[in-house]
């Protein structure tokens, strides 16, 4: 990302120099604190006991961060070192929860953005569950499935005196799938000697996880993009939506828009996107990425009338919903005037910070309804919040019971985002409201639970 961030208003601007001055060399982490500080000035405005309590100043920071080696042994022999990377940002409303994410890009930086966000994105979901994310700059592309047991194992060796169901509970994001969180529960179980079900979320079906975690995040996405419509009376029936990646997200974001009457056209891997007027096949998608663990271009071997458009992003296509459901800063402002030109109505962020902040500007000043990350992808973690009750209950609730609580979620999710912008005088500014509604949850929790 190469946009420089505008300035804020003067009552956030000393701590945002503070978080710039102490972090450096942590670009992302400096752009998510950017947004949410923009977003809560008229909140820390009109709650003084905020300012007071230093509330901003001691959430920027993380309250641990756990850094380590983690040595393995390829399949070759050689050895191999990554590094593995914990932040637990805020245990104030539950334990620290969120992802772990391994791919080649992550650093500290990304894990740290990716923790603040999950403060008040896991507050807005209304469960009681903190915020944390964590991960390896490991890369399981090409990995044989003895290589990526391996460095599980060895990622384990050292998180599990970390972790817990009351203390800090991880699950998946990019690079971390049902393969690997098999493994990485397996070694907490053989070191810890305890099946504690309710230390990771995302577990299979058969050992302790939840229905409906695995789509969650892509449904959750089509859910929130589907109650900003409905403010206007329109839907997803008859429209045309483009998605971008083609992991989890993307792949379930496809499946409820079809379920929903509309067409998805496009998804993408690092390599390019396809382009499928007739729309996306899904079962030929969901073979290559995750039997075949292939590229997307296979995808036009298969389905003559698809392009495959190498090194580009899907936003060229015009379409009436985008989901952006890849990596952060995927989509800039050159791609919003693209979808904005095209005509779209919708965007609806299922990655994690996928939109610049100079293209979240534009389609905010055009008039799209824009859903971010921290509110349009909690169906995800919400839906692991879900999970460590089943857990913590022994229970096991069906696919349609949970995903009809993930869907009241959504709308609830949706309600509190929009009516925070009405609050602060900014109606249909999801960004400010999402931020603000997560923020004062936080804050009125800091405040009764004393300056620790
Ligand atoms: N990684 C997902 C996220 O970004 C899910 C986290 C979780 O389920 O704990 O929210």
């Amino acid at each position: 990302m190469t946009e420089t961030l505008h300035a804020l208003p003067a009552s956030v601007r000393g701590v945002f120099d503070t978080v710039q001055s102490r972090n450096p060399h942590e670009p992302e982490f400096q752009q998510a604190v950017h947004e949410v500080l923009d977003s809560i000035a008229p909140v820390l405005d009109s709650h003084p006991q905020f300012v007071e309590a230093g509330i901003v100043e001691r959430l920027v920071e993380p309250e641990r961060q756990i850094m380590f080696r983690v040595p393995w042994v390829d399949d070759a022999g050689s050895l191999q070192v990554n590094r593995g990377y914990r932040v637990q940002f805020s245990s104030v409303l539950g334990p620290y929860k969120g992802g772990l994410r391994f791919h080649p890009s992550v650093n500290l930086s990304i894990i740290k953005f990716l923790g603040f966000e999950q403060i008040f994105k896991n507050a807005l979901t209304g469960q009681g569950i903190g915020g944390g994310k964590g991960g390896s700059d490991f890369d399981p592309h090409g990995k044989s499935d003895a290589e990526v047991m391996r460095f599980c194992q060895s990622f384990m060796n050292e998180l599990y005196r970390h972790l817990g169901e009351h203390t800090d509970v991880p699950a998946g994001d990019i690079g971390v799938g049902g393969r690997e969180i098999g493994y990485l529960f397996g070694q907490y179980r053989k070191i810890t000697n305890r099946h504690e079900s309710g230390m990771f979320t995302g577990k299979g079906v058969q050992w302790g996880g939840a229905e409906v975690r695995t789509e969650a995040t892509g449904y959750g996405a089509v859910f929130f993009a589907q109650d900003m419509l409905a403010v206007h009376g329109e839907s997803f029936d008859g429209k045309r939506v483009a998605v971008s990646g083609s992991g989890n997200v993307a792949i379930y974001a496809i499946e409820k828009s079809y379920q929903l009457g509309a067409t998805p056209v496009t998804a993408s891997d690092s390599s390019g996107y396809v382009h499928d007027e007739n729309g996306i096949d899904l079962a030929l998608l969901r073979r290559i990425k995750e039997v075949e663990r292939g590229r997307i271009s296979a995808y036009v071997a298969e389905r003559p009338n698809a392009t495959f458009v190498e090194g580009a992003t899907p936003w060229e296509v015009p379409v009436d919903i985008a989901l952006p459901s890849a990596t952060q800063n995927e989509l800039d402002e050159h791609d919003a005037y693209r979808l904005i030109a095209g005509g779209v109505r919708a965007v609806a962020e299922g990655a994690n910070m996928p939109s610049t902040p100079g293209a979240v500007a534009m389609f905010q000043e055009a008039g799209v309804l824009f859903g971010p990350g921290k509110a349009a992808n909690a169906g995800g973690v919400a839906t692991s919040a879900l999970e460590m009750s089943q857990n913590a209950a022994r229970q096991r609730w069906s696919f349609d019971d949970s995903e009809a609580r993930l869907r009241t979620i959504m709308q609830n999710v949706h309600d509190s985002a929009f009516a925070a912008a009405e609050k602060y005088g900014r109606p249909g500014d999801y960004v400010l409201g999402a931020n603000a509604a997560g923020f004062e949850r936080v804050a009125h929790a800091m405040l009764a639970q004393g300056i620790i």
